[in-house]
Protein backbone atom coordinates (compact mmCIF):
# COMPACT_ATOMS: atom_id res chain seq x y z
CA UNK A 1 0.00 0.00 0.00
CA UNK A 2 2.71 2.28 0.88
CA UNK A 3 6.42 2.73 0.27
CA UNK A 4 8.70 1.06 2.83
CA UNK A 5 10.47 4.77 4.03
CA UNK A 6 7.05 6.89 3.94
CA UNK A 7 5.81 3.91 6.75
CA UNK A 8 9.17 4.41 8.39
CA UNK A 9 8.43 8.74 8.16
CA UNK A 10 4.60 8.06 9.51
CA UNK A 11 5.64 6.15 12.20
CA UNK A 12 8.36 8.04 13.62
CA UNK A 13 5.33 11.03 13.96
CA UNK A 14 4.68 12.38 17.09
CA UNK A 15 1.73 14.05 16.08
CA UNK A 16 -1.17 12.88 13.80
CA UNK A 17 -3.89 14.97 12.15
CA UNK A 18 -6.83 13.33 10.47
CA UNK A 19 -9.06 15.77 8.30
CA UNK A 20 -12.26 14.40 7.50
CA UNK A 21 -14.92 15.30 5.24
CA UNK A 22 -18.32 13.80 4.32
CA UNK A 23 -16.68 10.73 2.28
CA UNK A 24 -15.80 9.79 5.99
CA UNK A 25 -19.57 9.47 6.95
CA UNK A 26 -20.55 7.60 3.37
CA UNK A 27 -20.15 4.34 4.71
CA UNK A 28 -22.41 5.22 7.51
CA UNK A 29 -25.03 6.02 5.76
CA UNK A 30 -25.31 9.70 5.69
CA UNK A 31 -24.96 11.58 1.73
CA UNK A 32 -22.25 13.36 0.96
CA UNK A 33 -22.88 16.48 -0.59
CA UNK A 34 -21.73 17.21 -3.73
CA UNK A 35 -21.65 13.76 -5.49
CA UNK A 36 -23.66 13.69 -8.60
CA UNK A 37 -26.11 11.13 -8.45
CA UNK A 38 -26.65 10.29 -4.37
CA UNK A 39 -25.30 13.95 -2.78
CA UNK A 40 -26.90 16.16 -0.83
CA UNK A 41 -26.79 19.30 -3.22
CA UNK A 42 -28.07 16.95 -6.23
CA UNK A 43 -31.27 17.19 -5.26
CA UNK A 44 -31.81 20.96 -3.74
CA UNK A 45 -30.05 24.26 -4.73
CA UNK A 46 -28.18 24.83 -1.10
CA UNK A 47 -28.65 28.67 -1.82
CA UNK A 48 -32.22 27.63 -1.10
CA UNK A 49 -31.75 25.73 2.16
CA UNK A 50 -28.29 26.40 3.73
CA UNK A 51 -27.71 30.08 3.73
CA UNK A 52 -29.29 32.70 6.47
CA UNK A 53 -30.85 34.47 3.37
CA UNK A 54 -33.16 31.20 2.69
CA UNK A 55 -33.84 30.49 6.89
CA UNK A 56 -34.93 34.01 7.08
CA UNK A 57 -36.61 33.87 3.85
CA UNK A 58 -38.62 30.18 5.08
CA UNK A 59 -37.45 28.93 7.83
CA UNK A 60 -39.64 26.05 8.12
CA UNK A 61 -38.58 25.47 4.66
CA UNK A 62 -34.73 24.83 6.17
CA UNK A 63 -35.92 23.25 8.98
CA UNK A 64 -37.73 20.76 7.27
CA UNK A 65 -34.70 19.43 4.89
CA UNK A 66 -32.40 19.67 8.37
CA UNK A 67 -34.99 17.10 10.04
CA UNK A 68 -34.37 14.82 7.01
CA UNK A 69 -30.81 15.33 7.25
CA UNK A 70 -31.24 14.78 11.28
CA UNK A 71 -33.18 11.60 10.92
CA UNK A 72 -30.39 10.06 8.86
CA UNK A 73 -27.76 11.46 11.62
CA UNK A 74 -29.29 9.71 14.36
CA UNK A 75 -29.78 6.37 12.15
CA UNK A 76 -26.51 6.44 11.71
CA UNK A 77 -23.66 4.22 13.13
CA UNK A 78 -19.55 5.03 13.05
CA UNK A 79 -17.84 2.94 10.57
CA UNK A 80 -14.86 0.89 10.77
CA UNK A 81 -12.99 4.27 9.71
CA UNK A 82 -14.35 6.14 12.73
CA UNK A 83 -13.50 3.48 15.17
CA UNK A 84 -9.66 2.51 13.58
CA UNK A 85 -9.39 6.95 14.29
CA UNK A 86 -10.40 7.02 17.72
CA UNK A 87 -8.44 3.43 18.56
CA UNK A 88 -5.22 5.68 17.35
CA UNK A 89 -6.16 8.24 20.39
CA UNK A 90 -7.30 5.09 22.67
CA UNK A 91 -3.50 3.47 21.90
CA UNK A 92 -1.92 6.66 23.19
CA UNK A 93 -1.34 8.55 19.56
CA UNK A 94 -1.11 12.51 19.71
CA UNK A 95 -4.24 12.30 17.48
CA UNK A 96 -6.56 15.26 16.34
CA UNK A 97 -8.89 15.44 14.37
CA UNK A 98 -10.46 18.09 12.68
CA UNK A 99 -13.85 17.18 10.88
CA UNK A 100 -16.01 19.24 8.21
CA UNK A 101 -18.67 17.22 9.49
CA UNK A 102 -21.82 18.01 11.68
CA UNK A 103 -22.96 14.15 12.31
CA UNK A 104 -20.70 14.02 15.72
CA UNK A 105 -19.79 10.07 14.34
CA UNK A 106 -16.44 10.65 15.68
CA UNK A 107 -17.44 11.28 19.29
CA UNK A 108 -19.39 8.70 19.16
CA UNK A 109 -16.89 6.48 17.76
CA UNK A 110 -14.81 7.26 21.13
CA UNK A 111 -12.45 10.13 19.77
CA UNK A 112 -12.05 12.73 22.25
CA UNK A 113 -9.88 15.45 20.45
CA UNK A 114 -11.74 16.60 17.59
CA UNK A 115 -12.49 20.00 16.16
CA UNK A 116 -15.67 20.48 14.87
CA UNK A 117 -15.21 23.46 11.90
CA UNK A 118 -18.86 23.26 10.16
CA UNK A 119 -20.61 22.83 13.97
CA UNK A 120 -23.28 20.12 14.79
CA UNK A 121 -26.15 19.53 13.36
CA UNK A 122 -27.97 18.00 16.23
CA UNK A 123 -27.30 21.28 18.64
CA UNK A 124 -29.38 23.89 18.43
CA UNK A 125 -28.72 27.87 18.62
CA UNK A 126 -30.97 31.14 17.58
CA UNK A 127 -31.19 32.47 14.81
CA UNK A 128 -29.79 35.98 15.13
CA UNK A 129 -31.56 38.43 13.00
CA UNK A 130 -29.35 41.18 13.13
CA UNK A 131 -31.45 43.47 11.36
CA UNK A 132 -34.52 42.80 14.18
CA UNK A 133 -31.91 42.93 16.88
CA UNK A 134 -30.28 46.42 16.04
CA UNK A 135 -33.83 47.83 15.25
CA UNK A 136 -34.83 46.67 19.23
CA UNK A 137 -34.82 49.63 21.75
CA UNK A 138 -32.34 47.94 24.33
CA UNK A 139 -31.43 44.23 23.15
CA UNK A 140 -30.37 42.01 26.26
CA UNK A 141 -28.39 39.11 26.05
CA UNK A 142 -30.51 36.01 26.04
CA UNK A 143 -29.33 33.75 29.03
CA UNK A 144 -30.43 30.40 27.59
CA UNK A 145 -28.81 31.48 23.89
CA UNK A 146 -26.62 33.94 23.62
CA UNK A 147 -28.89 35.88 21.45
CA UNK A 148 -29.98 38.99 21.26
CA UNK A 149 -33.38 39.77 23.53
CA UNK A 150 -36.23 41.98 23.62
CA UNK A 151 -36.58 42.24 27.33
CA UNK A 152 -40.35 42.26 27.29
CA UNK A 153 -40.58 38.85 25.49
CA UNK A 154 -37.88 37.42 27.14
CA UNK A 155 -38.17 34.56 30.12
CA UNK A 156 -35.93 35.67 32.60
CA UNK A 157 -36.26 32.11 34.32
CA UNK A 158 -35.25 29.94 30.88
CA UNK A 159 -31.73 29.00 30.94
CA UNK A 160 -29.48 26.67 28.98
CA UNK A 161 -31.07 23.40 29.66
CA UNK A 162 -34.01 24.53 28.45
CA UNK A 163 -32.98 24.96 25.24
CA UNK A 164 -30.88 21.38 25.50
CA UNK A 165 -34.15 19.80 25.69
CA UNK A 166 -35.37 21.18 22.36
CA UNK A 167 -34.70 18.60 19.36
CA UNK A 168 -34.09 19.22 15.70
CA UNK A 169 -37.39 17.24 15.23
CA UNK A 170 -40.42 17.26 12.58
CA UNK A 171 -42.98 19.77 13.01
CA UNK A 172 -42.75 23.72 13.28
CA UNK A 173 -39.59 25.41 14.01
CA UNK A 174 -39.48 26.07 17.55
CA UNK A 175 -38.27 29.20 19.43
CA UNK A 176 -35.94 29.64 21.97
CA UNK A 177 -37.39 29.19 25.44
CA UNK A 178 -35.37 32.27 26.88
CA UNK A 179 -35.72 35.42 23.97
CA UNK A 180 -37.74 33.49 21.29
CA UNK A 181 -35.62 34.10 18.81
CA UNK A 182 -36.30 30.89 15.63
CA UNK A 183 -34.03 28.04 16.91
CA UNK A 184 -31.48 26.50 13.66
CA UNK A 185 -29.15 24.03 13.88
CA UNK A 186 -25.70 24.78 15.25
CA UNK A 187 -23.90 24.25 11.84
CA UNK A 188 -22.40 26.70 9.39
CA UNK A 189 -24.50 27.55 6.41
CA UNK A 190 -22.52 29.50 3.13
CA UNK A 191 -21.97 33.00 3.25
CA UNK A 192 -21.21 32.27 7.44
CA UNK A 193 -17.94 32.41 8.98
CA UNK A 194 -16.59 29.60 11.04
CA UNK A 195 -16.04 30.25 14.77
CA UNK A 196 -13.12 31.45 15.44
CA UNK A 197 -11.97 28.79 17.94
CA UNK A 198 -12.64 26.44 15.28
CA UNK A 199 -10.44 27.24 13.16
CA UNK A 200 -7.38 28.31 15.13
CA UNK A 201 -7.61 25.26 16.86
CA UNK A 202 -7.44 23.34 13.12
CA UNK A 203 -4.91 25.62 12.31
CA UNK A 204 -2.72 25.19 15.19
CA UNK A 205 -2.87 21.58 15.26
CA UNK A 206 -2.10 21.66 11.52
CA UNK A 207 1.30 23.55 12.00
CA UNK A 208 2.59 21.03 14.96
CA UNK A 209 1.50 17.74 13.26
CA UNK A 210 4.22 15.50 11.28
CA UNK A 211 1.49 13.00 9.26
CA UNK A 212 -2.05 14.35 8.38
CA UNK A 213 -4.50 11.84 6.80
CA UNK A 214 -6.86 14.03 4.22
CA UNK A 215 -10.01 11.74 4.37
CA UNK A 216 -13.30 11.61 2.55
CA UNK A 217 -13.04 15.56 1.49
CA UNK A 218 -13.39 17.54 -1.68
CA UNK A 219 -11.51 20.10 -0.82
CA UNK A 220 -13.88 22.58 -2.48
CA UNK A 221 -15.57 24.41 0.80
CA UNK A 222 -12.63 26.73 2.13
CA UNK A 223 -11.28 27.85 5.00
CA UNK A 224 -10.85 23.58 5.52
CA UNK A 225 -9.73 23.03 2.45
CA UNK A 226 -6.91 24.57 2.75
CA UNK A 227 -5.67 22.73 5.55
CA UNK A 228 -3.94 19.75 3.85
CA UNK A 229 -1.83 22.20 1.58
CA UNK A 230 -0.93 23.91 4.80
CA UNK A 231 0.53 20.73 6.05
CA UNK A 232 2.07 20.18 2.87
CA UNK A 233 4.12 23.42 3.32
CA UNK A 234 4.94 23.02 6.74
CA UNK A 235 6.97 20.03 5.73
CA UNK A 236 4.14 17.21 7.28
CA UNK A 237 3.95 14.14 5.48
CA UNK A 238 0.20 14.12 4.05
CA UNK A 239 -1.39 11.09 2.88
CA UNK A 240 -4.86 11.35 0.76
CA UNK A 241 -8.04 8.68 1.19
CA UNK A 242 -10.60 9.27 -1.15
CA UNK A 243 -12.02 6.92 -4.01
CA UNK A 244 -12.11 9.42 -6.54
CA UNK A 245 -8.56 11.16 -5.46
CA UNK A 246 -8.17 15.13 -5.65
CA UNK A 247 -5.79 17.74 -6.66
CA UNK A 248 -3.68 16.90 -3.23
CA UNK A 249 -2.91 13.95 -4.63
CA UNK A 250 -0.43 14.99 -7.25
CA UNK A 251 1.75 16.75 -4.60
CA UNK A 252 1.18 14.52 -1.27
CA UNK A 253 2.52 11.87 -0.22
CA UNK A 254 0.79 9.33 -1.05
CA UNK A 255 -2.82 8.52 -2.28
CA UNK A 256 -5.16 5.71 -1.26
CA UNK A 257 -8.25 5.11 -3.44
CA UNK A 258 -10.66 3.70 -1.85
CA UNK A 259 -13.71 4.25 1.05
CA UNK A 260 -12.64 5.42 4.21
CA UNK A 261 -14.11 2.07 6.00
CA UNK A 262 -12.30 -0.27 3.86
CA UNK A 263 -9.05 1.86 4.02
CA UNK A 264 -8.70 3.50 7.36
CA UNK A 265 -8.48 0.23 9.47
CA UNK A 266 -5.78 -1.41 7.06
CA UNK A 267 -3.66 1.42 6.95
CA UNK A 268 -3.10 1.96 10.54
CA UNK A 269 -2.43 -1.70 10.61
CA UNK A 270 0.17 -1.20 8.68
CA UNK A 271 1.70 1.63 10.04
CA UNK A 272 1.37 1.07 13.68
CA UNK A 273 1.32 -2.84 13.93
CA UNK A 274 1.49 -2.99 17.46
CA UNK A 275 -1.28 -0.53 18.55
P1 LIG B 1 -18.26 16.64 -0.42
O1 LIG B 1 -19.64 16.10 -0.47
O2 LIG B 1 -17.95 17.87 -1.17
O3 LIG B 1 -17.23 15.51 -0.94
C1 LIG B 1 -17.25 14.21 -0.48
C2 LIG B 1 -15.92 13.57 -0.77
O4 LIG B 1 -15.93 12.27 -0.18
C3 LIG B 1 -15.61 13.37 -2.25
O5 LIG B 1 -14.27 13.78 -2.50
C4 LIG B 1 -15.79 11.87 -2.45
O6 LIG B 1 -14.96 11.36 -3.47
C5 LIG B 1 -15.39 11.35 -1.09
N1 LIG B 1 -15.94 10.05 -0.74
C6 LIG B 1 -17.11 9.48 -1.12
N2 LIG B 1 -17.27 8.27 -0.56
C7 LIG B 1 -16.19 8.08 0.22
C8 LIG B 1 -15.78 7.04 1.10
N3 LIG B 1 -16.52 5.94 1.29
N4 LIG B 1 -14.60 7.17 1.76
C9 LIG B 1 -13.83 8.26 1.58
N5 LIG B 1 -14.16 9.27 0.77
C10 LIG B 1 -15.33 9.19 0.11
O7 LIG B 1 -17.89 16.80 1.08
P2 LIG B 1 -16.85 17.70 1.88
O8 LIG B 1 -15.59 17.83 1.09
O9 LIG B 1 -16.80 17.20 3.24
O10 LIG B 1 -17.50 19.14 1.92
C11 LIG B 1 -18.63 19.66 2.12
C12 LIG B 1 -19.42 19.97 3.32
O11 LIG B 1 -20.28 18.91 3.51
C13 LIG B 1 -18.82 20.15 4.64
O12 LIG B 1 -19.01 21.45 4.98
C14 LIG B 1 -19.67 19.30 5.61
O13 LIG B 1 -20.09 20.11 6.69
C15 LIG B 1 -20.81 18.92 4.82
N6 LIG B 1 -21.44 17.60 4.99
C16 LIG B 1 -21.33 16.88 6.14
C17 LIG B 1 -21.90 15.63 6.23
C18 LIG B 1 -21.78 14.87 7.52
O14 LIG B 1 -21.69 15.48 8.58
N7 LIG B 1 -21.72 13.53 7.45
C19 LIG B 1 -22.59 15.09 5.16
C20 LIG B 1 -22.70 15.85 3.99
C21 LIG B 1 -22.09 17.09 3.92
Amino acid sequence: MLDPALIADLRAARRIVVFTGAGMSAESGIPTFRERLTGLWAQVDPMEIATPWAFRADPQRVWDWHVHLAEAVRAARPNAGHEAIAALEQAGLDVTVITQNVDALHHRAGSRAVVELHGNLLRLKSFVDEEAAFAAASPTICRACDGYAVWESCDPYADRSDLAAIELRAGAVPRCPGCGALLRPDVVWFGEPLAVEAIEAAWNAVDRCDVLFAVGASLEVEPAASLPWRALARGARVIEVNPSPTELVGQCHAGIRGGAAEVLPELFGIIWPSR
